[in-house]
């Protein structure tokens, strides 16, 4: 089976500590002190090894203009350029900054990047703060898909959880029904506020990149048929790691194998969803209302 990994970060860590200054980590935070154990997972060949061992095809490397997962759109072009086959990448731009919108177009035409990513509690802004629109409705005209981290974070008094709500990312969707959108990690422990999101929204998908129990509780078969199997996207946040261990990209792939859903819906979960995420749903799931009238 095809599998593709849509959400993994390769941190630039010299830039990373250099960007964070003055920024003070907050202490007591376990995720945290694991970091340390993700450092030797930082390396590009270990990433293509791992997606073998896991059977993953390609993966999808996230830019972040944020501290602690710092990764320039440079960075993320250099690596993609090594393993063309193999990994794409993904955008990140301050939304605020006067050149934004310049930023994310030379991404986007000259280093090849294929979409947008916020980590809006790093980023410190609210999804539906009309400030940050010039940047989504430019995401529509390049025809790029936004990904946005939502729920809570292991990163203490760094973040304020608002700007993390889920049903921030309801507005956007209406605002921009042609722009496609997707939410991080079965919502952090937001769970139930980030699924009504995509319930609802025709435009906006969620990815699995949660603790590998989460996923096993979440994701019965009743809560796929309810959001839609069509808008599940198999990613491991690779190179974090989850309850105290190493990152595994092939303990993800195991745990949705292992899940009672069937081959078709585990073929959309692994890449079919993410191909359409990536580049353009077509218009076959609209509903016109003169349809509706012949049934109601
Ligand atoms: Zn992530």
């Amino acid at each position: 089976m095809k599998i593709i990994n849509a959400h993994v970060h390769m941190v630039e860590f010299d830039k990373m500590i250099r960007k964070m200054g003055d920024i003070q980590l907050p202490g007591g935070i376990s995720v945290l002190k694991d970091l340390e154990s993700t450092l030797p997972l930082l390396n590009i060949d270990t990433l293509i090894k791992q997606m073998d061992d896991a059977g993953i095809v390609q993966s999808i490397l996230y830019a972040v203009e944020a501290p602690i997962v710092y990764s320039s759109n440079e960075y993320v072009h250099m690596l993609c350029s090594r393993y063309p086959d193999r990994l794409a990448g993904v955008a990140s731009v301050n939304p605020f900054a006067p050149d934004a919108l310049d930023v994310l177009e030379n991404a986007v035409n000259n280093l090849g990047l294929r979409g947008l990513k916020f980590h809006p509690p790093l980023q410190k802004f609210y999804m539906n703060d009309e400030a940050v629109f010039p940047v989504y409705q430019k995401a529509v005209e390049l025809n790029i898909p936004i990904i946005f981290h939502v729920g809570t974070t292991p990163f203490g008094s760094l973040c304020r959880l608002a700007h993390a709500n889920p049903l921030l990312v309801d507005d956007v969707a209406v605002e921009f029904p042609d722009l496609r959108i997707m939410l991080t990690h079965l919502g952090t422990l937001w769970h139930n506020e980030a699924f009504m999101v995509v319930e609802k929204n025709p435009n906006v998908f969620i990815d699995t990149a949660a603790y590998l129990y989460e996923i096993e509780e979440i994701l019965t078969g009743n809560l796929v048929d309810r959001i839609g199997a069509d808008k599940i996207i198999f990613g491991t946040d690779y190179p974090m790691p989850y309850a105290g261990k190493i990152h595994e990209m092939k303990d993800f792939v195991d745990c949705i194998k292992r899940i009672n859903l069937s081959d078709d819906i585990k073929e959309m979960i692994f890449h079919k969803n993410f191909e359409t995420f990536f580049s353009g749903r077509t218009s076959s799931t609209e509903v016109r209302a003169s349809d509706l009238q012949d049934k109601y």
